[in-house]
C-alpha cells in the first residue's frame, strides 16, 4: 500500500482504513513520507509568521475557545500599526510570509483587510501574505486577491455533513465552506484546507472522506493538528486527538500530495513537547511561529494550554531554528511557495 501511494497510485477506502486503524505500518509510512518530502523540498523548512490580529468572532463553533458565546475571553484587536510592527520584527528575523489570522470579525471590513494587505506588501516587497479569516463571499476574496494577498487558509474541518453539523452551529454549512475553498482556488490563491484529528465524534470513515475531499480540491497547503479541548466549550471533557494518528495522517498526506505545504502545527507541539520535530520527520515542511505581541497571545486561545504563548518572536525563532536543525532539517528565509 505504501509503495502504491509513493508511486502516486490511489488506494481504495478499504486500504486507507487498514492504514489508519493500526500502527503496524507507521515506521515504513513515516520513512516513505520523509523520502518524498526530501525529493521535493530537500531539507528545507519554511517559516510563516503568524499574526493573530483579532480574537473577535461572530461565529459560535462548538469546539472553539474564541467563539462568540464564550464570555470568559477578553477580546482584542491589533491596530494597523501593531500589525505592521509584528511584520517589521518578523522581516528582520528572516520571515518572508506573514499569516494574518483572526476570527470572523465584522470590524475588519473588506476595505480594512485590503488596506492591511497592501500596506504589508508595500512595506516589505517580495513577501507573501496569507489570510486566514474565514468564510466570505467570492467578491470579498476577489478584492483581497487584487490587493495582493497570495494565499488563503480555510480548514474544512470535516468533509462529512453530519459530523460538520455536530461540530458547528446550524447557520454554518459544509456546502458553503467547500464553495469558499473552490472560489479561492478559482481566483488564483494558493489554498489551504485541513481538519482536526480526533475531533469529537470523528471516525476513520470521516477521515477517509477528508482525504477524498482533499483529492478533489488539490490544495496547496494542508493544515492538520490534533483536536484539543477548550475548558469553555461543551467538549471540555473530551479526549484530545492522538499524536500517533496525527503523525500517521501527516505521512499519508505527504505521500498523496508530494508537493503540498504541510505545517507541523502548534497543536502538535502542545500535545507533545517534541511534536513539531516529530511532525517534520513524518513529512511536514512548514513551521508557523507566533509574531503576535506576547501580551495578547493567551487571549487567542482556540484550545487549552497552547504551546509557545510566552516567548518573544526573536526568542521563539532562535529556539525553533535549533529544534529544526536537531531534527535534521534547515529553516530557510524565503516565501516558501508551493512546488507543484
Ligand atoms: S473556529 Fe473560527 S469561525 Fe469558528 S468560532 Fe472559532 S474563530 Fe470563529
Amino acid at each position: 500500500m505504501i509503495t502504491k501511494l509513493q508511486n502516486r497510485h490511489d488506494l481504495s477506502d478499504e486500504e486507507f482504513l487498514e492504514l489508519l486503524q493500526t500502527d503496524s505500518y507507521d515506521d515504513v509510512l513515516h520513512k516513505a513520507a520523509d523520502e518524498v518530502r526530501r525529493s521535493v523540498y530537500g531539507d528545507e523548512v519554511f517559516l510563516r509568521g503568524l499574526i493573530e490580529f483579532t480574537n473577535y468572532c461572530k461565529n459560535n463553533c462548538n469546539y472553539c475557545g474564541i467563539r462568540c458565546g464564550n464570555t470568559n475571553v477578553e477580546r482584542y484587536r491589533l491596530s494597523k500599526e501593531e500589525i505592521l510592527s509584528c511584520c517589521e520584527t518578523g522581516f528582520k528575523l528572516g520571515f518572508r510570509t506573514f499569516v494574518l489570522q483572526g476570527g470572523e470579525d465584522p470590524y475588519f471590513t473588506d476595505e480594512r483587510i485590503c488596506d492591511l494587505v497592501k500596506s504589508i506588501k508595500d512595506a516589505y516587497p517580495g513577501v507573501a501574505v496569507t489570510l486566514s479569516i474565514g468564510e466570505k463571499e467570492k467578491e470579498s476574496y476577489r478584492k483581497f486577491k487584487e490587493a495582493g494577498a497570495d494565499r488563503y487558509l480555510l480548514r474544512h474541518e470535516t468533509a462529512t455533513e453530519e459530523h460538520y453539523a455536530a461540530l458547528h452551529p446550524a447557520e454554518l454549512s459544509l456546502a458553503h465552506r467547500k464553495q469558499c475553498l473552490f472560489d479561492l482556488k478559482e481566483l488564483g490563491f494558493q489554498v489551504g484546507a485541513g481538519f482536526m484529528v480526533g475531533s469529537p465524534g470523528q471516525t476513520n470513515e470521516h477521515l477517509i472522506a477528508d482525504l477524498r475531499f482533499l483529492q478533489k480540491l488539490q490544495p496547496d497547503m494542508i493544515g492538520i493538528g490534533p483536536f484539543i479541548p477548550h475548558e469553555d466549550t461543551i467538549y471540555r471533557n473530551e479526549k484530545a486527538g492522538d499524536l500517533a494518528m496525527t503523525l500517521r495522517l501527516l505521512s499519508i498526506l505527504r505521500l498523496m500530495f508530494p508537493y503540498v505545504l504541510l505545517p507541523a502545527t502548534t497543536a502538535l507541539a502542545t500535545i507533545d513537547p517534541k511534536g513539531r520535530e516529530k511532525g517534520l520527520k513524518c513529512g511536514a515542511n512548514v513551521v508557523m511561529p507566533n509574531l503576535s505581541p506576547v501580551e495578547f497571545r493567551k487571549q487567542y486561545s482556540l484550545y487549552d494550554n497552547k504551546a509557545c504563548t510566552g516567548e518573544e518572536a526573536a526568542e521563539c525563532a532562535a529556539c525553533l531554528e535549533a529544534r529544526v536543525k536537531a531534527a535534521g532539517y534547515r529553516i530557510v528565509s524565503s516565501r516558501g511557495d508551493v512546488r507543484r
